[in-house]
């Protein structure tokens, strides 16, 4: 924060010198700053916009060799995992855990099958609590309450939008067993404090890393740092096949675990040996996911080069500052890119009305999760079910519900969330970065308009 104001306080000063005297001091204005020299009215007014009749590259995406593999897939007959162990999805686990250099690999049929799959694996369910986070994907306490278990939800950090540590360590309690950080974003949470609290309350760490594909974290990947970690294959994420998800892990006998418990219980050995779902991936989105492979990790530096492109530009922007990152990110998923709004910069400017202002320049960014989880009604919902009264105290339900309070959550969701959905927009070129730049320069430069948007 401190940084921040230092940073705020300067460019207030440069900033009413005049935009002449602002590019000098801030010299990467001059370079990118095009949209408002040629019109220093806004688009929502009438001005002309900064990107117009240019689309982003499309999404999810797809090649000949995607197309020749569901074709394969199609004539093989082999359609479901179990017939082949040289299948699509028996092979894809292979080659991703080979990618993510991790042991094992269990593909399932959605990022949330792999969480629920993880807990169920390690043993949690009723009576257990598993603390999270409120600014997630629903499919994270999905997880949770597919196994009857309590989902605690504790505060998010307000720069980074990744859980707490702080906060998660107040929660946990004789019946805490698991921490599931999320790495939102596709950017690492605070993961050496989460190992460290998981270490010293002997906790399991289930890692959500569903948007977090091929991060790097102080040399690992990102999923291969705690007991377990999830991604999710669901259209809209980085590799992609409709619906799918996977588990990664390095302890045999705990991913064996997870082979059974997707498959309705039973082993490898063919015996039926617990309680599980039928959560197997089909063979033709291991098809999907295996005729992509080849390329993914082109487009996921490509991603990383237009994020870093995108960060060195907007840290000059008054009032949008990029996503905090933890000490040790090497490389993120750029699944989404995300910033912070500060209104005051924009003389006090709603959010709403600060998008539409952008999104009338041709650049659309999201408000992206509108409630935090602890607003959402599925806390009520479930202090009222048998199973939760017969396995938790009434004092229990009682403050865990009055406990449900995130104000940084609340916060970033009602106010501060600048969301870019990244995989059309970050595959793009350096001139499509430009364009976001530009629009985002404009409207600062022209805050003065926004009133009347
Ligand atoms: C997408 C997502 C999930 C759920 O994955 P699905 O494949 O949609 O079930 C869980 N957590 C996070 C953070 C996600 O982004």
């Amino acid at each position: 924060m401190k940084n921040k104001s230092v940073h705020r306080r300067s460019f207030i000063k440069t900033a009413s010198i005049g935009a002449v005297a602002a590019s000098q001091i801030v010299p990467s204005f001059a370079f990118s700053f095009q949209g408002s020299k040629q019109s220093g009215k806004l688009a929502a007014l009438g001005g002309t916009a900064v990107r117009s009749n240019k689309s982003w590259p499309r999404w999810p995406y797809r090649d000949q060799n995607v197309l020749d593999e569901i074709t394969k897939t199609t004539e093989s007959g082999i359609w479901c995992r179990i017939q082949s162990k040289t299948g699509t999805v028996p092979t894809f686990e292979k080659k991703y855990a080979e990618m993510i250099g991790v042991k094992h690999c269990v593909a399932v049929g959605s990022g949330t099958q792999a969480l629920h799959t993880s807990v169920e694996a390690l043993g949690l369910g009723p009576g257990d609590e598993v603390i999270t986070s409120p600014y997630t994907d629903p499919g994270t306490i999905a997880a949770i309450l597919s196994a009857r278990a309590l989902p605690v939800l504790a505060d998010i950090d307000r720069l980074s939008f990744q859980l707490d540590p702080d906060d998660v360590e107040r929660r946990i309690n004789k019946n805490t067993k698991a921490i599931m950080p999320v790495h939102m974003m596709g950017q690492a949470a605070n993961m050496e404090r989460f190992m460290q609290i998981a270490k010293k309350h002997k906790l399991f760490v289930i890692e959500d890393a569903c948007q977090a594909h091929f991060a790097k974290y102080q040399g690992k990947m990102l999923g291969t740092i705690g007991d377990l970690g999830c991604f999710s294959h669901q259209s809209s994420k980085v590799l992609a096949c409709g619906e799918g998800g996977n588990i990664i892990g390095n302890d045999d006998e705990l991913m064996d675990r997870c082979f059974t418990v997707q498959n309705h219980g039973t082993s490898k050995r063919g015996r039926t040996e617990t309680i599980g779902p039928k959560y197997r991936m089909n063979e033709f989105e291991g098809a999907i996911l295996l005729g992509q492979l080849p390329t993914v990790m082109e487009r996921h530096a490509l991603r990383n080069r237009n994020a870093k492109y995108l960060t060195s530009k907007i840290k000059d922007i008054p009032g949008i500052y990029p996503q905090k990152l933890y000490e040790g990110t090497e490389e993120g998923s750029f699944y989404l890119y995300s910033m912070s709004y500060d209104k005051k910069l924009y003389n006090g400017t709603d959010r709403s009305i600060y998008l539409k202002a952008l999104a009338a320049e041709g650049i659309g960014l999201s408000p992206y999760i509108k409630n935090g989880l602890h607003r959402e009604p599925w806390v009520d919902n479930i202090i009222s079910r048998k199973v939760y009264q017969k396995m938790y105290t009434a004092e229990r339900l009682q403050q865990f519900k009055e406990e449900m309070v995130c104000p940084n959550c609340d916060i970033v969701c009602d106010e501060e969330m600048l969301m870019l959905w990244a995989s059309g927009p970050l595959t793009g070129t350096l001139e499509d970065m430009d364009d976001i730049i530009n629009a985002l320069t404009k409207v600062y430069e022209n805050r003065d308009q926004l009133s009347k948007v």
